[in-house]
């Protein structure tokens, strides 16, 4: 059986109508880049560079994120990897950074607000970005984005990263694509507007759940309400979704939905693009992946997308996998 998942790692996902699908890993190191190279990943889909932050003294510089991030990226030999700007806050803290202490943490200053809140803090990280970018196949993506303005502020610092780059004559990619990821309720619903500005959507479902159900992701007293197939998230992915194919971009997920080969067929039937999961469970989702048809699964969605509890959405899941064997 391990053998067996091990072959199918190392091959491209196809479906079993011959869709080929993007999969890849999320990572927290470089060192974990290389081991999901061997483990089949098609790329990053995520590398929380927090922990670039949380196993430092100090704010780490941009010639360390630099060298981080490029060795990443090698790792990938030009496949591409989404570096996520740093989410602290929430239930990350840094102890150099003197975070003030809040009633609400994960409704208060976390990931992009820090950004926006400490632009230096968040150029740095891009100028170190953006240099990785001129070796590798490297896209940008910021976390917690909840409104237009926040991703336009961000877009800013972008353009203000690479106008220094240019100035200083430092090489960067000239095209490095900048998305969002989706993990707040108001984004995913704005997502209509956002679609025509960023260059794709990564769902953070993890997020994304806690944020749509009112349930603590942490917080076992209420676990049994938190749930990726309530039929309230499941609107909201397969609206992000289409909201992207109709301004010809391209949505991914890398929250705990992408690496559930339960979800799999409800996610190929919504049009998901790209899957990003730990990499050690590339093997299951390529081998779920290889038994689908497209066009099932569409119909499997459609059906899904009617059905009004977590509980009845499970059931047909299981079910439809039953039917395919
Ligand atoms: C998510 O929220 O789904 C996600 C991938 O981000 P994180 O788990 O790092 O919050
Ligand atoms: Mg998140």
């Amino acid at each position: 059986e391990r053998a067996a998942l091990a072959r199918y790692a190392a091959r491209p996902a196809v479906t079993a109508d011959g869709t080929r699908v993007e999969l890849a890993a999320n990572i927290g190191t470089a060192a974990e880049a290389k081991a999901a190279a061997e483990q089949g990943a098609g790329g990053v889909g995520l590398f929380r560079t927090e922990f670039l932050f949380m196993n430092a003294p100090a704010m780490p510089g941009e010639e360390e994120q630099f060298r981080a991030y490029r060795e990443a990226a090698a790792a990938m030999d030009g496949r591409p990897v989404i570096i996520r700007t740093m989410d602290i806050g929430g239930d990350k803290a840094l102890p150099y950074l003197d975070l003030p202490r809040e009633d609400n943490p994960f409704l208060g200053y976390r990931a992009i607000r820090i950004g926006l809140g400490r632009q230096d803090l968040l150029k740095v990280q891009l100028r170190a970005v953006l240099r990785a970018s001129a070796f590798s196949n490297v896209k940008v993506m910021f976390p917690m984005i909840s409104g237009l303005q926040e991703w336009r502020e961000a877009k800013g610092v972008l353009e203000e990263a690479k106008e220094e780059l240019r100035r200083s004559g430092a090489a960067f990619d000239e095209r490095i694509e900048a998305g969002i990821m989706v993990e707040v309720p108001s984004a995913a619903v704005m997502a209509g507007a956002f679609a025509c500005e960023v260059d794709f959507f990564s769902i953070g479902t993890n997020d994304l759940v806690q944020y749509t159900l009112a349930v603590d992701r942490m917080n076992d007293k209420v676990a049994y309400l938190y749930d990726y197939f309530h039929p309230a998230v499941l609107q909201l992915i397969r609206q992000v979704i289409e909201a992207s194919h109709r301004a010809g971009k391209w949505t991914g997920m890398c929250g705990g939905m992408a690496g559930d080969p339960l979800a799999a067929p409800l996610l190929l039937g919504l049009g998901l693009d790209e899957w990003s999961m730990e990499a050690g469970r590339l093997g299951v989702i390529k081998k779920e992946l290889s038994a689908l048809d497209r066009e099932a699964c569409r119909s499997l969605a459609d059906s899904v997308l009617t059905l009004d509890t977590p509980h009845a959405v499970r059931q047909a899941l299981e079910e439809f996998r039953r039917a395919i064997g």
